[in-house]
């Protein structure tokens, strides 16, 4: 099996090359490093069935030989990286995905897209099922990062059913674990940032608003999972054991035994005021749920934040 991982320097693809290395794939990683790091991959540069392509899949992209798996994670996933390059995250999720999923013609492999739970963006409807066509503002901020997933799936669908594409569509809820940028503006990192360095910790609106974190390792199992089953639409893949923010920088703080105070800031821009996944398909299709608890994920991930600050 040979496996091609789009944005695998990234924090979720870097645990996926490690894990198709694990199976045995050959494993061909392809970024560009916009919010991407080598050291991710750095322990995985010795493994001659991993090979690393610096390239922009937003521009077309040339591999020999067979390929089995095409799984396209590339795109900048923070709100604040997404803010930062709107028109290359517009660009990664069209012309990425397009060139990515003529690759995946062009050699005949399964094709994977990580979506997202953006593509509900706001949402009316609670827990979030696969079926709920969401509610975004196309012309937010948030929309450069929402539409181009909506325009991916829109586009793998279109493959599938007109060049009969094996393709999958995964809906990724908030992913957490080691690897994550202590920078990346995503709240985890934020928050035990600045926990260890004994700043505030810079909750956003009045903190009610939910999300429901899930831990890397139980993704990671949930996309090979669904890798290796027959179905086309779209599966979310989350833990469904919501918190609110204001909830989770009490969490933090408590677990890194830190005495900072919370300190509220504006709510941005079409902030989602909840987000926990309906996973009843991936319990049924897959015998998928998450294994790793809030209290065990996050104390691993801090264990890499203290190494890291
Ligand atoms: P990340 O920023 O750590 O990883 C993304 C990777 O893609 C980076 O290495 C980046 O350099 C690379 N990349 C971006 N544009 C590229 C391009 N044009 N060409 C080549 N490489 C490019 O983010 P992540 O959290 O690991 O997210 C990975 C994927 O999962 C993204 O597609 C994201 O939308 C999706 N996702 C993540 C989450 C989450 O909670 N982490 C939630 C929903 C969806
Ligand atoms: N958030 C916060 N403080 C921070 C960073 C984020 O209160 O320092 C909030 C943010 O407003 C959102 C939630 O935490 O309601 C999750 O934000 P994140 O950027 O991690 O990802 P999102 O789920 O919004 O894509």
């Amino acid at each position: 099996m040979r496996t091609l991982i789009t944005g695998g320097a990234g924090f979720i693809g870097s645990h996926l090359c490690e894990r198709f290395l694990e199976e045995g794939h050959d494993v061909v990683c392809v970024d560009n490093l916009i919010t991407g790091r080598l050291s991710n991959i750095d322990h995985l540069r010795d493994n001659p069935r991993f090979t690393f392509v610096a390239h922009d899949v937003s521009q077309p992209l040339k591999v020999d030989g067979p390929i089995d798996n095409v799984l396209h994670f590339a795109s900048p996933a923070s709100p604040i990286d997404y803010l930062k390059y709107p028109i290359q995250t517009l660009k990664v999720g069209s012309l990425g995905t397009h060139n990515m999923l003529g690759l995946a013609k062009a050699k005949q492999s399964r094709f994977l897209l990580a979506s997202t739970s953006e593509v509900y963006g706001d949402p009316e409807q609670h827990p979030q099922r696969e079926d709920y066509w969401g509610h975004v503002n196309c012309v937010g901020v948030r929309g450069c990062y929402d539409e181009a997933k909506r325009f991916s799936e829109a586009i793998v669908m279109a493959y599938h059913r007109t060049h009969g594409i094996n393709t999958r569509i995964v809906r990724i809820f908030n992913t957490y674990g080691e690897r994550m940028r202590l920078d990346d503006g995503r709240v985890l990192p934020n928050f035990m940032g600045q926990a260890l360095r004994g700043e505030p910790l810079t909750v956003y609106g009045d903190g009610k608003q939910t999300r429901s974190f899930c831990y890397v390792s139980d993704l990671v199992e949930g996309i090979c999972r669904l890798l290796e089953v027959e179905f086309h639409e779209p599966v979310n893949l989350g833990n469904p054991d919501e918190v609110t923010i204001l909830q989770f920088a009490e969490e933090i703080r408590e677990l890194v035994g830190a005495n900072c105070r919370i300190e509220f800031r504006p709510l941005p821009q079409d902030d989602p005021k909840v987000r926990r996944p309906d996973i009843s398909r991936a319990r049924e299709l897959l015998g998928w749920e998450p294994r790793v608890p809030r209290s065990e994920g996050l104390r691993r991930t801090l264990e890499h934040f203290r190494r890291e600050i």
